[in-house]
């Protein structure tokens, strides 16, 4: 299988650092006291755990897992659970702080938090998984709850992780507790619309982004990074409001047709490949580097993280770009978007789509009724465009990019939050 190097992580910075310098310049602009700062740049709560999991061949191994509670000042804290090799506490530390903002931007009652273990999914079976999960969630018993810290899928673990999340929680309750998590299987309490939650968040946000920017959609040309769940529903989306969307890709390949991609056909060619693009018919074949250069209107990055960088930054040529996947421009290209006048709608706001939706599950979990589909997208949407135009103001009253607007809403709305609350 043909493979088209990614582009170079040349700007790799410790995830942590890279959020505490967006979330310093936003404190500094609101006039943040020393005394909010110190409590929200330190996550509120750490657990390292050591999981001892029987393998199939009869073997003890030991994995380590971790839980980071950033802030719980909103509500419940709210994060995914990564199942990946490089997982390491810095990391789940920063991805736990970017949900505290994602959700405060975003309006919903929660804090933030993020989990991993460090384990390779990929070389394990169904079994050993099922008791490494189960083992997690175990250690974890006086952290998780309905109330108090309600995980979710992300890397590496998805539905069906889920489902043993919460079937282990509620035997140590005696009761089913399917509150307790969200990303579950439909048939076990998940939310219709979550598969498409966040790509179709995506969409909202270019969407408000355009009108404010006078780009007419039907006039407009895309360009998508990236085509699993975000990717490919942001850009079927799209499409679907009229805009033509001539690029698309993903890690083995990338796909240009100047007169629209068939966005249907490149679905169904990815869902009949074992997931992958390669060998995609319909449109030409470009570098993976090139789609992010494109003579286009927007841009989604929607695969992985760093991918505008200061190694290509100066050749975008989008005027609008929607960050679909976490942290895919570095915080050097930054400065170099801005002075080129790109409009950036930031990952905490324009991704966030999907923490909503899984708080529409908790939501009707917690209701122990059932939601429409129809129901749960426009409740999405309104979210969506609400918090994009708060946003927008925001970056216009003080003449800041959306990025840091987005980091002063949120931490504004925490801060607000914590004085009243008060502390010791
Ligand atoms: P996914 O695994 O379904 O899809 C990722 C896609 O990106 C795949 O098509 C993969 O081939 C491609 N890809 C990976 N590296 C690439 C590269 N260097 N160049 C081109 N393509 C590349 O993942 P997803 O759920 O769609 O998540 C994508 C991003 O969005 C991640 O950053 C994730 O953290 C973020 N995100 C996802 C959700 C969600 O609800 N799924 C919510 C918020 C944020």
């Amino acid at each position: 299988m043909a493979y088209i190097e990614p582009a170079p992580l040349l700007d790799k910075e410790n995830p942590f650092e890279a959020m505490m310098s967006r979330f310093q310049t936003a404190s500094q602009i609101l006039g943040l006291d020393d005394e909010v700062y110190n409590v929200l740049k330190s996550p509120a709560r750490q657990a390292i755990v050591s999981l001892p999991v029987t393998m199939d061949d009869g073997s003890i191994k030991v994995f380590e897992g971790y839980r980071v509670i950033h802030s719980t000042i909103l509500g419940p804290s709210k994060g995914g659970i990564r199942f990946d090799p490089n997982v390491n506490l810095d990391e789940v530390k920063a991805l736990a702080a970017w949900m505290t903002w994602k959700c405060a931007v975003v309006d919903i009652p929660y804090g933030g938090a993020k989990g991993g273990v460090c384990c390779n999914p990929r070389e394990m079976s169904a079994g050993e998984i099922e008791r490494l999960m189960r083992s997690y969630t175990l250690s974890m018993i006086d952290i998780f709850g309905p109330d108090k810290d309600i995980p979710a899928p992300d890397m590496g673990t998805g539905p069906r992780e889920m489902a043993w999340l919460m079937d282990e929680y509620s035997r140590t309750q005696g009761m089913t507790v399917n509150a307790v998590v969200t990303g579950k299987p439909i048939v076990l309490g998940g939310s219709l619309g979550r598969t498409e939650a966040t790509g179709r968040g995506v969409m909202v946000t270019a969407m408000s982004a355009m009108q404010k920017l006078k780009i007419n959609p039907y006039n407009a040309t895309c360009a998508v990074q990236g085509f699993g769940n975000v990717g490919s529903w942001a850009a079927r989306l799209l499409a679907e409001r009229g805009l033509k969307v001539v690029a698309i890709s993903d890690l083995h390949g990338a796909y240009h047709n100047e007169n629209g991609v068939d966005i249907e056909a490149a679905v169904k060619y990815r869902d009949d490949n074992k997931g992958s693009l390669e060998g995609f018919k319909g449109a030409e074949r470009i570098s993976g580097e090139e789609i992010l250069t494109l003579p286009v209107d927007v841009l989604v990055p929607a695969a992985t993280e760093d991918v505008i960088n200061s190694r290509n930054a100066e050749k975008i040529q989008a005027k609008l770009i929607v960050e679909g996947a976490n942290g895919p421009t570095s915080s050097k290209a930054d400065g170099i978007i801005n002075e080129k006048g790109i409009i950036v709608a930031p990952d905490i706001l324009a991704n966030a789509g999907g923490v909503t939706v899984s708080y529409f599950e908790w939501v009707q979990n917690r209701l122990g009724y059932k939601w429409t589909a129809e129901r749960v997208n426009r409740r999405s949407d309104r979210i969506m465009k609400d918090a994009f135009d708060h946003v927008f103001k925001t970056s216009q009253d003080y003449k800041v990019p959306l990025r840091i607007a987005a980091y002063m809403v949120a931490i504004d709305k925490v801060a607000k939050t914590y004085k009243y609350r008060g502390g010791y």
